[in-house]
């Protein structure tokens, strides 16, 4: 769920995550762009500054162009939630597994800190199918790392208070999920590449690449051995210049929170609803939801109302409490809902995009796998 991970703070409505801002001094006098590199990073969010630094660091001479300032894009609109059981999706569960690791130690490698809050997550099943889903895949998901299990209904409600016991059958339980604020893995990254020799450049958008991957800004043009498109939801663009096709779309999220709920309620888990994905937190003495946003042509209080209705089932203290829009972002989305990590068959242009709601999750190991594949060149 959501991301203005500071606001995470605050005691009073939470504010929307930082936007976009004017260059700094700094930023202005860094625009004389080299005249080629070795690889030209394109968008700076947690992928592409996970990028950025993996190159660097292993010797690639690496520039990154940001159309806006970094973590500006989707990154700076997340729930901030970092977890590693993905259910029907133990090949995201490995890259979660092997990014946590990484966060772990982020501070040794980037000099930044991360405050990972430890949260839990947990998943409810609502139908014997999802159980009988959830038990086919666990052996999957425990060999590449994921610690999950099943628990029963009491034991999820005294993990969450506000879970009614008689609503569900059973629930999926993982305990490796934190809270982190997503804009320090952007710094941390961005620092640390830069200390391995990376030039970012902000404010800096890209407009065209020709054929030759020599790729135009309206602060002047770089040539690329290796194009690496980060642009999140506009990586799709960002590919048709290259004439590359990725098939991704982008799609929308809404985040939202409560009144304060009559009766407090302790810190509880991320707590999922299988069948219809809304999921809620704790944040601060209100409680934090998505689940996704209005579809084509469904009006927002009908939306709404679909909301309330699982929320009165699964979680009575919630039930008819006012709902009100906490922020919203859009994010890229890949077909089956796995990232698309990869290279073009005959140009050198990297791609990493398609995270589909969890690119915090993934960012460590989506740059350690984009420097593979470039050093493998
Ligand atoms: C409401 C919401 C909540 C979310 N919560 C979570 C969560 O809790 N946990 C989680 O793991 N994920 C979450 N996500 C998903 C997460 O935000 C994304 O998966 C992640 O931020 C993707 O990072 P990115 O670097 O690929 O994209 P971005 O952060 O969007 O970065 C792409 C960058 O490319 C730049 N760019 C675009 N076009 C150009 C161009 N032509 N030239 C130069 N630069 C360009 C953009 O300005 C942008 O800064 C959430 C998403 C939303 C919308």
């Amino acid at each position: 769920m959501p991301g203005a991970e500071s606001a995470e703070e605050r005691t009073t409505t939470p504010a929307p995550p930082p936007r976009d801002r004017n260059p700094t001094p700094q930023e202005k006098i860094l625009s004389a762009l080299p005249a080629r590199a070795d690889a030209v990073v394109i968008g700076g969010g947690v992928i592409g500054t996970s990028a950025a630094y993996h190159l660097a660091e292993a010797g690639v001479d690496t520039v990154l162009l940001e159309r806006a300032g970094l973590g500006g894009g989707a990154s700076a609109h997340t729930a901030g939630m970092v977890r590693t059981y993905f259910p029907g999706a133990p090949s995201t569960g490995q890259r979660a597994v092997r990014s946590l690791n990484a966060y772990h130690d982020f501070a040794r490698h980037t000099a930044v800190p991360l405050a990972l809050k430890r949260l839990g997550f947990m998943v409810l099943f609502t139908d014997e199918q999802q159980i009988a889903g959830f038990e086919a895949e666990q052996r999957a998901q425990r060999a590449v790392g994921v610690e999950v299990g099943l628990i029963g209904p009491r034991e999820a409600s005294g993990l969450n208070p506000l879970v009614d016991e008689r609503a569900v059958l059973a629930a999926a339980w993982s305990p490796e999920a934190y809270h982190v604020d997503g804009l320090d893995i952007v710094r941390g990254y961005a620092a640390a590449a830069r200390n391995h020799g990376a030039r970012l450049f902000t404010h800096t958008p890209v407009t065209h690449i020709d054929d030759d991957n020599t790729v135009h800004t309206p602060q002047g043009r770089i040539k690329a051995d290796t194009i690496v498109c980060t642009a999140g939801p506009w990586s799709g663009e960002v590919a048709s210049m290259a004439s590359v096709d990725l098939p991704l779309a982008p799609r929308t999220m809404e985040m939202l929170f409560t009144d304060v709920p009559p009766s407090p309620h302790r810190e509880m888990p991320m707590t999922m609803h299988a069948a219809s994905g809304l999921r809620i937190r704790s944040w601060k003495d209100r409680v934090l939801l998505a689940m996704g946003a209005p579809k084509a042509g469904e009006a927002r209080e009908d939306w709404l109302g679909r909301i309330a209705e699982h929320l009165g089932t699964l979680f009575p203290a919630l039930d008819g409490i006012g709902l009100h829009r906490a922020w919203s972002g859009d994010f890229d989305a890949a077909p089956d809902n796995r990232a698309l990590i990869g290279e073009h068959p005959t140009r050198r242009f990297l791609y990493a995009a398609g995270f589909t709601g969890a690119g915090l999750c993934q960012a460590p190991a989506a740059g350690e796998k984009l420097r593979d594949l470039l050093i493998a060149q």
